[in-house]
């Protein structure tokens, strides 16, 4: 299993790194096909950087940033490579810049929020990209040094917000997806999409 990489579709931590290059195409070819399982992970070219055992889904890729993946990393002044080692992919910028930092959200729903700022970066709960004062009481800074020499510090701190988040879902039995608590349409007990469908208002 893979620290820190929680899958941005079911919401779990069970994710293994999706290994490149198979040895025999008939063994690929098979698996294409569902007649093999290759250690709960199919690999083929062009595949996400990590695969959910929960659901299957993969995502990320650790050679191949987005924009505002290489965005963060520029600002940081390192190698992609370095921002993947130390807090994963699936980072996207957001909003507007608050107090000179540029904050990105991973997850989705998003888990963590990451600031980036003068060669220093700070791990925050989601709100901080709106409230400076929940990344001042609750983030925590690393500088770029951190970044490249001790990523496990990083990826123990993103660990920690994602988890906490994740304690605040809830789970849609309709859509059977996990939501944010503000996206919970509690008195319904269903996401607030479900919610709206099930009321046909859309
Ligand atoms: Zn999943
Ligand atoms: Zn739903």
């Amino acid at each position: 299993m893979v620290c820190g990489q929680v899958c941005p579709q079911c919401g779990i931590e069970d994710a293994v790194p999706v290994v490149r290059g198979l040895p025999d195409s008939a063994l690929a070819q098979a698996a294409d096909r569902g007649l093999v399982v290759l250690a709960g992970c199919v690999v083929f070219e062009d595949r996400g950087a990590f695969h959910c055992r929960g659901c299957a889904h993969e995502w990320g890729s650790a050679d191949d940033p987005t924009t505002d993946e290489q965005h963060l990393a520029d600002l940081l002044g390192v190698s992609y490579d370095s921002v993947v080692r130390a807090i994963g992919t699936g980072w996207r910028r957001v909003g507007t810049d608050l107090a000179a930092v540029t904050w990105f959200l991973s997850g989705e729903p998003p888990q963590v929020a990451v600031g980036v700022a003068a060669g220093m970066l700070t791990l925050a709960p989601v709100s901080a990209v709106e409230d400076l004062s929940a990344a001042w009481e609750a983030g925590r800074s690393f500088t770029r040094d951190d970044v490249l020499c001790s990523p496990e510090w990083l990826a123990e701190a993103a660990d920690e917000f994602a988890r906490a988040r994740r304690r605040t879902f809830r789970w849609c039995g309709r859509c059977r997806r996990p939501f944010a608590p503000e996206d919970f349409a509690g008195y319904r007990g269903t996401c607030v999409p479900c919610a709206e469908r099930a009321g046909g208002t859309r």
